[in-house]
């Protein structure tokens, strides 16, 4: 029977392009979304991947979705928490709030996201734990604390996920992808864009599908020894 993999922001950008690639690989798949009800309906129109709406932020809500989808779909073996926000500001002008919603999102959303799927996983004797963190964890970045914060936290919590689960037949592992050409790096200025497009060796953006591809390859059952690594696919801009 085919596995049943959750995308969390499964509808949009890097994690629509995971779902995609999953569906593809013949996973039963679930995407997750915040809010933008339209983008997610068009997604499922459009692909036939289920989707569902909760705050990945809030532990009750993820835990009463990850029930939802486990009834309608499928025990989860496969979780790739890829929700992610980002707030901004020097850290001189970074406000408790904006540190607190990446924190909330981007770090906690993941404890909410694993959590829950963790005994299933173990009592079933496997799962893949997938984190998409970012090369701005790896190397931090201007105006980005927070960001940075919850990236390089990400792979503290795979490393440490891997050493529990590896017993258990469970792998944990994060993605670091550089700039990928998805709606949260055009909405940087051009300018801007440009100078960073210019410090990649590749020459270019990196492609979602190019980050989903990662993810297939660790989602597979052929990859179980591969267990607290990161993948860094940035187009050589940084070695880790
Ligand atoms: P997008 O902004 O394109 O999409 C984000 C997705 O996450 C959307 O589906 C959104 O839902 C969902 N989301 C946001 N906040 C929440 C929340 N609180 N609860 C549930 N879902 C939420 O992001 P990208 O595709 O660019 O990024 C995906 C991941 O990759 C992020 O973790 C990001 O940090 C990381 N990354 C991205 C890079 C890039 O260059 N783009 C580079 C390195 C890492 P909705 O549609 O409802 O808003």
């Amino acid at each position: 029977m085919a596995r049943t993999a959750l995308v969390t922001g499964g509808s949009r950008g890097i994690g629509a392009a995971i779902s995609k690639a999953l569906k593809a690989e013949g996973y039963n798949v679930a995407a997750t979304y915040a809010g933008n009800d339209e983008a997610a309906a068009k997604f499922t129109a459009e692909t036939g991947i289920a989707t569902y709406k909760w705050n990945v932020a809030d532990y009750d809500e993820s835990a009463a979705g990850i029930a939802k989808v486990e009834a309608e779909i499928g025990p989860i073996d496969i979780v790739v928490a890829n929700a992610g926000i980002t707030r901004d500001a020097p850290f001189h002008k970074m406000t408790p709030e904006q540190w607190h919603q990446v924190i909330d999102t981007n770090l906690t959303g993941v404890f909410n996201t694993v959590h829950p799927v963790w005994p299933g996983m173990r009592e079933r004797k496997f799962g893949r734990v997938i984190v998409i963190s970012s090369i701005n964890g790896q190397k931090g970045q201007f105006a980005q604390v927070n960001y940075a914060a919850t990236k390089a936290g990400d792979l503290g919590i795979v490393k440490s996920l891997a050493q529990e689960g590896a017993r258990a037949g469970i792998t944990a592992n994060a993605i670091c992808p550089g700039y990928i050409a998805t709606e949260m790096v055009m909405a940087i200025p051009e300018k801007v864009r440009d100078s960073i497009v210019a410090g990649i060796p590749a020459g270019r953006l990196g492609e979602p599908e190019e980050i989903a591809r990662c993810v297939t390859f660790l989602a597979s059952e052929d990859s179980g020894f591969i267990n607290g690594s990161t993948i860094s696919a940035n187009g050589a801009q940084f070695f880790v």
